[in-house]
This record gives structure tokens, sequence and C-alpha cells, in this order.
């Protein structure tokens, strides 16, 4: 039987798991290679970095789900990707081979792109649930002897939803500790204006999103550009429409949490044919790398160009919503190829997006990714919050119980009446 090996089990490749091995039954052996035994809810993290989450409550351990749903797992990860000859070398020295390989590695966080950036050095971080954790002791400490907070993300950032809801966490978490007051909060962000997201904004997110802050007392700084950070100083270029230096700020914290750019991680990051400069694998519209075509790819780890150019540069967002489709894409498109027809399944590429503020929040959809669009929604309110835990319970349920069923498909649909965003 031919072998299918998803690489990384993070939100996209645990459900690609799930998805292909019910599509491909009985066709091929499935194979999901991790570098954790564990799957953590990473859009979740936000609330632990402030204490409103254990860590264990997100966590889901993998091995009997994989092995309920008869799917070969290891934990050992892979250190490179030769695809030239379908092979996989893993982290303990021996090889693996496969027929067609799903990459969904996510992001490789780069903080070294700038000095005295992230968790091992003065920023803390809510990419992954163990930085989120050591985040939450950083709050601690910053609520009981209050001092200045700056939130936001780098230049070449591209994820910046966790960002704005992060600064909003935080402004609701002080308030109820009463201790706000002392607590000035500062945005800093390469967006040329807040509520970009790397979309050019969707519907009214400047106009939601600036409102938002204003009521919280959130000063921002956009068009911005990191140069160094020292243990309690942030300093930042603001920068013109030509690229000109504006402004210098030197921005004093107590905590700061900035978002990074990201890149493809090593296992793929130099693959000639595989990736792009920055290490994002390239993929057609079927999800199918255009050298190896029995390489397919989904989720963060996935190369596309920015919406347009801006002063300092911004990504686009890859989130749960995409990859819910890039996933059903792949998961047919490999039943094709197993009865020998070509790809067919395309995915959308559309953004769905919940930012919850812990008293509420906001929510977008962007149909086509790029403007002018289809549709160009957003809306704000309590309900957001209710949604975003109800995401969080039924896809930690989901991926407990090892079943894939997209959940920004139901939500659109139900409630926001966007109607045909899925894979077709
Ligand atoms: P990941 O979930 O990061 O998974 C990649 C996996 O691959 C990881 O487990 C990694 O360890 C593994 N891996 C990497 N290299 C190797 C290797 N060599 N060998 C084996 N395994 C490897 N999107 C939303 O839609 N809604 C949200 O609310 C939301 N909130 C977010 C909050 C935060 C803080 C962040 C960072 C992102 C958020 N996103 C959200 C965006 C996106 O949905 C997530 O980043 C999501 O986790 C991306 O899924 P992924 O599968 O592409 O990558």
């Amino acid at each position: 039987m031919p072998r299918i090996v998803v690489l990384g089990a993070g939100l996209g490749g645990t459900i690609a798991a799930y998805e292909i091995a019910g599509a491909v039954k009985g066709r091929a052996e499935l194979m999901v290679v991790s570098n954790s035994e564990d799957y953590w809810f990473v859009p979740s993290n936000p609330w632990v970095a402030v204490g409103w989450r254990e860590p264990e409550a997100i966590r889901v351990h993998l091995p009997p789900v994989m092995k309920k749903r008869g799917i070969g797992f290891t934990a050992v990860g892979a250190k490179r990707v030769h695809p030239a000859e379908n092979r996989l070398e893993l982290n303990d020295g021996t090889d693996l081979s496969y027929d067609y390989l799903v990459i969904a590695t996510g992001p490789d966080l780069a903080f070294d792109e700038i000095p005295g950036f992230g968790p091992e050095h003065h920023t803390v971080s809510i990419c992954e649930t163990r930085h989120a954790v050591a985040g939450a002791d950083v709050f601690e400490r910053l609520a009981a002897d209050p001092k200045p907070i700056v939130v936001g993300a780098a230049q070449g950032a591209s994820c910046f939803g966790p960002a704005y809801e992060f600064a909003m966490l935080l402004d609701t978490e002080l308030k109820r500790r009463k201790v706000r007051d002392r607590v000035p909060i500062t945005f800093v962000t390469p967006e040329p204006y807040i509520g970009h997201l790397g979309l050019d904004g969707v519907g009214d997110t400047k106009g939601m999103l600036e409102s938002e802050m204003r009521e919280r007392h959130i000063k921002w700084i956009t068009s911005a550009r990191i140069t160094s950070v020292d243990p309690d100083i942030l300093h930042v270029e603001e920068v013109g429409e030509a690229g000109e230096v504006r402004k210098t700020h030197d921005l004093p914290f107590g905590m700061a949490m900035l978002m990074p750019p990201f890149r493809g991680v090593p296992a793929v990051f130099g693959v000639e044919g595989l990736t792009n400069p920055r290490g994002f694998v390239l993929v057609d519209k079927h999800q199918r790398n255009p050298t190896f075509r029995n390489v397919f790819a989904l989720g963060v780890c996935v190369a596309i160009p920015p919406t347009g150019p801006t002063p300092v540069p911004v990504g686009v967002p890859k989130t749960g919503f995409m990859i819910e489709s890039m996933v059903t894409a792949i998961a047919n498109n490999l039943s094709d190829l197993l009865d020998g027809r070509e790809p067919s399944f395309e995915a959308t590429w559309n953004a769905i997006c919940l930012a919850d503020f812990g008293d509420g929040g906001v929510a977008f959809v962007a149909q086509p990714q790029i403007p002018p669009r289809n549709t160009n929604w957003s809306s704000s309110g309590k309900w957001v919050h209710v949604a975003k835990i109800a995401f969080e319970k039924y896809f930690l349920m989901k991926v407990r119980k090892g079943e894939s069923e997209p959940f920004y498909e139901k939500l659109a649909l139900h409630v926001m009446g966007v109607k045909k965003l899925r894979a077709r």
C-alpha cells in the first residue's frame, strides 16, 4: 500500500491526519511525524498568559488517539525533508520513506532577527503554550508592581489577531484587578493603520479596532520597525510613506509581547524547489508543490504573497478557517490520486477570524482574502467572546475524539450567514 506521511501535528496536521484517514481508508497507510506527543490549542495561548487557562486544559496527548484511528505516530521529529528522494531524515538518525507527503510544520519564530527580542531575551511570547506559561509569570509580577506594557507585532509579522486580542485581554484583566490606571499600554505594529491585519482591513476593522483602542486608552504606533530591545526599553522607528524614518521612540516596559515574523522551519528551509526564500512551502491551487508533485502543504508553512506593498513589511495571516479548507482539499486530492485521477479540489483561502477581548470581541470574514472582495464582513460584540470559547471547546473535543469536523464552516453558515466557503 502507498504510504502517506503527515509532517507536523499542530492545528492543521492533526485534523489533516484524521480527515485523510477517513478519505483514503483501506487504500493507503497513514503516518504522522510530530516533534511532540502533545497537541496544544494555540489560539488559547493568550488566555494562558493572563491566567485564564491552565495549560493542561488545552493539551491533548496524541498517541492513544492516533492509535484508535489506526494512524501510525512518532514524536521523534524530522531533521530534513529530502523530496527528490521521497524521504524524511528523522531526528533519531533513521529515515522514513513516503509516497505522498503532507507538510504541516507551522512557523519557525524568527525572534533572532531583532537584537534582544523574544522569550530567550527580553520580551514574552504567546506563540507556544510554554511561552505563554512563562508570560503569565511576568504578568503576575507586573500586576503586583504596575509598569507600562507594550504589545503588538514586529516588522514582517503576519499574525496580528492575537496581538490585538492580547492587548485587550490585558486591559480587561488589569481593570478586574483594579490596577489598569497604573499601567499605560502602547500597541506597536508594522501595519500601516490599525485594523489592517495583513489583509488591508476587512469590513470596518480599521474603525472598530481604533475605536476599541480609544475606548480602552491604548495608544498606538503604526508603520513601526523595532530596531532592538533592552531589558526594559523597546526601541522603535516610525517609518513614513517613502520608507524614511519619521520619528524614533524608546518605550519603557515592565512587560512586552510582540508577535515575531515567521519563516519556514529548519527541516524545509532552503530545500531547492520546495520552498521560497523565506522557507515557506510553495503550492499550487491544489495545495501541491509545483516541483515535487507528491508533496502537499497546509497551514502557516504555506507561501502566500502579501496583499500589497506597505512602508514596513506586513505578511498575510493564515488562520483556522483557511487551514480547515486546505485540509479538506488535500484529503480529497489524495483520494483522487489513489484512484488514478488528477487532483481537482481547491482550498478557498478565505479568512474568518474571531478576536476575543475577554469582555467582547471582533469577528470578520474576508472572501477572498485579497481586496476587492465579494464578502467583506466585520462585526463586534459579546457573542465573539462566546464563539471563541465554543471554538476552543469544540475543537479540543474533536481532537480528543480523533475527528475532524470543520468549526469555522459551521460558524460561517449558521452565525454569519456566509455560504460556499470551503474546498470545492
Ligand atoms: P502549528 O499549529 O504551529 O503546528 C505545526 C506543528 O509542526 C507544531 O506542532 C510543530 O512543533 C510541528 N513541527 C515543526 N517542525 C517539525 C519537524 N521538523 N518535525 C515534526 N514536527 C514539526 N487562528 C485562528 O483561526 N483563530 C485564532 O483564534 C487564532 N489564534 C492564534 C493565536 C496565536 C497565539 C497564534 C500564534 C496563532 C493563532 N491563529 C489563530 C493562527 C493559526 O490558526 C495558528 O497559528 C495555528 O496553530 C496554525 O496551524 P499550523 O498547523 O499551520 O501550525
